[in-house]
């Protein structure tokens, strides 16, 4: 019988939030439990059991450590924004990665935390305050509408966009009858409706991205298997990006798996295995060559 994606024990994952705590504290406290170790991919990031059950673990509770998988720990780790940066964070509840952004940066700086979908504000507000993120504005606006040039956008130095997408390489219960036909789910579904315009939105938010002035590093990141929604969408943008200065960069080079070869500079993208891993993500990151920046900066 097929062996079910949902059946294979997966590690658990968390991340410290050093805005709490410190890494070596969470490990002692958690090593009273559990078998602990460091990941070797994302700082702060530790590996459990495949049966820990930490929902109601006190560190938890209290925001000193989130429950956020390993290839998602990677997505803010890429943009690698500095303490002090101004970053946006353009799509971003229910903030797992703003508050990730901001323990990066130390808690200094500014993010900025842009959600179009009023309820879910409420959970990135939420996630915001139990990670004592005190240096994040939550900001209740289509990112689409934002204007670059505003006094707050033209000073932003880093953007991670991790739009809607379809989901496909997350929806664990809905990913075994794909199992069977993995590669054709690559290329067959990617024509349906609802893809092209997941894609359609994904393309113009990327777009969106390259004009603000002073951004130098820019993170495109889905929790989706599609080629249409990943590398099609970084080849769609790839003569804008040029046209601001932007290129595409490795991201965590160390890792094995890398973008389906279908555009120039594909060894540069990142993905996770929905075998391997356990879910199927992807990364792109754009740099913005030295001297295509603002002469402040
Ligand atoms: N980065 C988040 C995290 O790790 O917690 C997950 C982001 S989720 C994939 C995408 C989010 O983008 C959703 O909350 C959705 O409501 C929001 N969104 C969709 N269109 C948007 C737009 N035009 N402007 C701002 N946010 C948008």
């Amino acid at each position: 019988p097929q062996c079910k994606i949902s059946d294979m024990p997966k590690p658990r994952y968390v991340r410290v939030n050093t805005l709490k705590m410190d890494v070596e504290s969470a490990i002692l406290e958690l090593t009273k439990q559990y078998a602990v170790d460091k990941d070797d991919m994302v700082p702060g990031l530790l590996k459990l059991p495949p049966s820990t059950d930490l929902h109601k673990h006190p560190l938890v509770i209290n925001g000193s450590i989130f429950m956020q998988g390993r290839a998602s720990s990677m997505v803010a780790a890429a943009l690698e924004p500095k303490p002090g940066w101004w970053v946006l964070d353009a799509c971003s509840a229910p903030g797992n990665k703003t508050v990730h952004l901001a323990a990066i940066m130390k808690g200094k700086g500014k993010i900025i935390a842009c959600e179009l979908d009023k309820q879910r504000v409420k959970r990135l507000e939420a996630t915001v305050r139990l990670a004592g993120a005190t240096n994040v504005k939550v900001k209740h606006e289509d990112f689409l509408k934002l204007n670059p040039e505003e006094p707050c956008c033209s000073k932003i130095r880093a953007i991670l966009l991790d739009p809607s997408c379809s989901g496909s390489g997350t929806a664990i219960d809905r990913l075994d009858h794909l199992l069977p036909s993995y590669a054709a789910v690559l290329d067959d579904t990617g024509n349906s409706d609802r893809l092209m315009k997941l894609a359609a939105f994904q393309k113009k938010a990327l777009e969106h991205a390259f004009s603000f002035p002073a951004a130098e590093r820019i993170v495109y990141s889905t929790c989706s298997i599609h080629q249409i929604e990943n590398e099609d969408v970084v080849k769609s943008v790839l003569p804008l990006a040029a046209s601001h200065g932007f290129q595409l960069a490795p991201v965590h080079p160390q890792w094995p798996r890398r973008g389906l070869p279908v555009l120039d500079g594909s060894q540069h993208l990142l993905r996770t295995d929905l075998v391997e891993d356990g879910e199927g993500f992807f990364i792109a990151l754009f740099v913005r060559k030295a001297d295509k920046r603002p002469q402040e900066y």
